[in-house]
């Protein structure tokens, strides 16, 4: 017999289960599952080993709008909120520094002009000189106690929320789902989404483990959410173009986070240095951005998966070719590329990470193994253009897929409470 949900979400990442907390703690909804295919919650993307572990707020991201990070501060303080609330809120969520520092006269007259429009959105954003630089992160501003010689400046902050642990949050999500009083809420691991069907009153979802149906669905399995739309007839104007980050350890180096400018034709943030909320002992530089024919970082079963959403055709062969003849972009991307292969690699990244800590040596870079994870970055076929953020699919049918790149974590509850809202309309309730 088949097992049967008011709302199915399917895939435990942080996204996920912001939804289960979200219809399970604030809405009528009695009946609620998630299925996920592996073994625990948050393996993928989520998982503190796999991203930049920022809580995104626009401040220090050079390019965001101020439209967009507007938009994402907003998410980014739902979070914080939130995540205050919980008894292992210190685990999950770190107060540092954090500051995107330009170098040379080019980047410092830009973060100088960026200062006079975003400080009027963040009240306690501040330009640091390099005295003050120096006296947060002496790495950054000075070589062997001397100032380092480019000119630098940088916008940020001293004490403000910035690291989060999206895996530890994603399972403090999922226990106050299964704590909300009165509700059936049944988390289902090794449970992998094989095929989705309509019905006439909701959707029959078959796994290995049988046969789930529901009133409504929501689907965020990241880069697999599209293939999933896809096999039922939507979202068919997009591709996915996966793109993989991958980190370098040093010794503890930076109090806190420092990013670099970032050409604001990309949509993902430039490398970092911060510290690891997992290993305090540790500097992370990261992450890089290389286009991967992989829906997984680190599993090669998902490549034909990779083959059947990214549509190889005249439509992305010109997104392709637009990033292939803007000298900007081409520059970055083979930069990047250069990044992951063995010895070259970690040369070329010392180069780039010698921005943010000047007197960084080869022998303090080690290559960060089995870190890192895959940005789902879409392209719209149509417009014939890759887009910023997360993507949606709703056909209005009651069934959402969610394709959620950066900062889609720092955005997983302001999403939730949208999705809830989708939900709710289409089953009729106002609550
Ligand atoms: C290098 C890198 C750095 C990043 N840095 C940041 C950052 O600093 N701040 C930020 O806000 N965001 C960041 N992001 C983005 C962030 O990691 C993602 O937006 C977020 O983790 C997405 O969560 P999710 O739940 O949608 O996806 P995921 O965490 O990928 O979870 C999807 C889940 O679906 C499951 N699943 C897949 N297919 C199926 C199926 N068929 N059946 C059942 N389950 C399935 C998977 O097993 C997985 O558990 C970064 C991403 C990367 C790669």
């Amino acid at each position: 017999m088949a097992h049967r949900y008011d709302v199915i979400i399917i895939g435990g990442g942080v996204c996920g289960t912001a939804l289960l907390y979200q219809l399970a703690q604030h809405s009528s909804i009695k009946r609620i599952g998630l299925l996920e295919k592996y073994e625990a919650l948050a393996t993928l993307n989520s998982n503190a080993l796999s991203n930049s572990q920022t809580l995104h707020c626009g401040d220090i991201e050079t390019n965001y709008t101020f439209e967009k990070a507007a938009k994402v501060k907003a998410a980014a303080d739902k979070l914080a909120t939130f995540i205050q609330t919980l008894p292992d809120r210190d685990h999950i969520l770190r107060r540092h520094s954090k500051m995107v520092l330009g170098v040379g006269d080019q980047e410092v007259d830009a973060l100088r002009k960026r200062f006079e429009t975003f400080s009027r959105l963040y009240p306690h954003m501040r330009l640091l000189e390099r005295d003050e630089i120096a006296r947060l992160e002496p790495q950054v501003a000075l070589v062997d106690g001397r100032p380092r010689p480019e000119n630098i400046v940088a916008l940020g902050s001293t004490d403000e929320f910035t690291e989060v642990d999206f895996g530890a949050l994603s399972h403090a999500f999922a226990r106050c789902a299964c704590d909300a009083p009165g509700k059936s809420v049944d988390i289902h691991l090794n449970t992998k989404t094989l095929s989705i069907t309509r019905m006439e009153n909701g959707f029959s979802i078959r796994t290995p483990q049988g046969i789930f149906e529901s009133t409504a669905v929501v689907v965020s399995t990241g880069a697999h959410s599209l293939l999933l739309a896809q096999s039922l007839g939507y979202g068919l104007e997009y591709s996915v173009l996966p793109v993989a980050g991958s980190f370098y350890y040093t010794p503890h180096m930076l109090n806190g986070k420092v990013y670099t400018v970032q050409n604001d034709k990309l949509p993902f943030a430039a490398i970092h240095g911060d510290p690891d909320i997992l290993m305090a002992d540790r500097t992370r530089f990261g992450p890089t951005a290389v286009a991967m024919p992989r829906l997984e970082r680190y599993r090669s079963g998902s490549r034909m998966d990779f083959l059947r959403s990214f549509h190889l055709g005249p439509a992305v062969a010109k997104v392709l070719w637009d990033f292939a003849v803007d000298p900007d972009i081409r520059a970055f991307l083979t930069k990047n590329v250069l990044f992951e292969i063995p010895v070259i690699g970690r040369r070329q990244f010392l180069t780039e990470a010698q921005k943010i800590v000047p007197s960084l040596r080869l022998k303090d870079l080690t290559f960060a193994k089995g870190v890192g994870g895959i940005r789902p970055q879409i392209i719209d076929r149509v417009k014939k253009k890759l887009l910023l953020g997360e993507v949606k699919v709703d056909p209005g049918l009651g069934i959402l897929f969610n394709m959620t790149p950066s900062p889609g974590a720092t955005s997983c509850l302001a999403n939730a409470e949208k999705d809830a809202c989708r939900v709710l309309e289409f089953l009729g309730r106002d609550t």
